[in-house]
């Protein structure tokens, strides 16, 4: 019987999980199909009953039902939990268990950056939805300071509070001015979670932070994946600094749902080879 696995999101035009991920079930000779589920909100009760049927091995979650998600489920793994927020469902004899794989994957970009969070101010730019895991990885991680910069300030207060509750000192900044330069100036870590800088947004050729503010003793690290090297991680090499793009991010979430739902190694050289491909790189 051929499994399936899919991605559950609305609108799923920008995807690129189903062809590094069945990329991936090919390499090892799996007999699993990964579909698009494309699934606007009013179905996705409907959704979540029919991957519980025995040919279903789980799914992958994205925008805009991370959250929304979580009630609908049987178990919620505790990590996914603190973050409020599930981006992996595997299936087991039709009970449904949510994990969380989004913070893994970003924790894996920085240490392939040979990067350690522990003991540094770091600055991260956003506070949405991405930005929740990445704080509380941080968090969990060690750092000692996280200053939060977001346009809607009620959000970056919000995230600033449950990340102080987790250990690091925080603060909330406006995505500009003084202060934003302060924090910019004296972090080592400065990550960009904001959608500045993505392909075929209103912000594409945007970059979140003035140039002038990157220190050249920084890691920047930018989840945009697409372009791979957006305006600010351009910028951020011209200052000297390191980069990291979000393309590390993208290939760790996806090979740590991989393990979850077939418990097998995730072949990461063929997701990231068919990745860089699909992104011309
Ligand atoms: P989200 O919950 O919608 O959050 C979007 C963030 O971007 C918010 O902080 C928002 O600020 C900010 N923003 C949007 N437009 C802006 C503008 N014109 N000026 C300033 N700030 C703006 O989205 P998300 O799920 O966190 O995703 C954020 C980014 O991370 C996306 O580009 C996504 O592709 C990327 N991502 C990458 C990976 C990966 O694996 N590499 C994984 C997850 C996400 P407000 O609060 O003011 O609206």
């Amino acid at each position: 019987m051929t499994r399936l696995l899919g991605i559950i999101g609305y609108p799923l035009g920008h995807s690129l999980s189903p062809v590094f991920q069945q990329a991936a079930l090919d390499a090892l000779r799996l007999d699993v199909r990964y579909e698009r589920w494309e699934t606007p909100p009013d179905s996705l009760v409907e959704r979540l009953r029919s991957l519980r049927q025995p040919d279903v091995l789980g799914a992958n979650v994205t925008v805009p039902h991370k959250e929304a998600v979580i009630p609908l489920l049987d178990a919620v793994d505790e990590w996914a939990q603190t973050v409020g927020a599930v981006n992996t469902i595997v299936n087991r004899d039709g009970l449904l268990t949510g994990y969380n794989t989004d913070s893994v994957g970003f924790l894996q970009g920085l240490t392939e950056a040979g990067f350690d969070p522990r003991g540094v101010s770091a600055l991260l730019l956003g506070a949405g939805g991405a930005a929740r895991g990445v704080a509380l990885a941080l968090a969990r991680e060690g750092v000692a300071s996280i200053a939060i910069a977001n346009r809607t300030a009620e959000r970056a207060q919000a995230l600033a509070g449950l990340v102080a509750r987790h250990g690091p000192r925080t603060e909330a900044l406006p995505l500009g001015g003084a202060a934003l330069r302060e924090a910019a100036l004296r972090s080592q870590l400065i990550v960009n979670t904001t959608t500045l800088g993505m392909l075929h947004s209103p912000g594409e050729s945007a970059s979140p932070l003035s140039p002038a503010w990157i220190p050249a003793s920084a890691l920047v690290y930018d989840l945009v994946y697409n372009p791979l090297e957006t305006p600010l991680l351009r910028e951020a090499r011209r200052a000297g600094a390191r980069t990291q793009g979000g393309l590390a991010m993208l290939l760790h979430q996806g090979a740590a749902a991989f393990v979850l739902w077939t418990g097998r190694e995730a072949p990461v050289d063929v997701m990231r080879s068919v990745l860089r491909q699909v992104l011309g790189v």
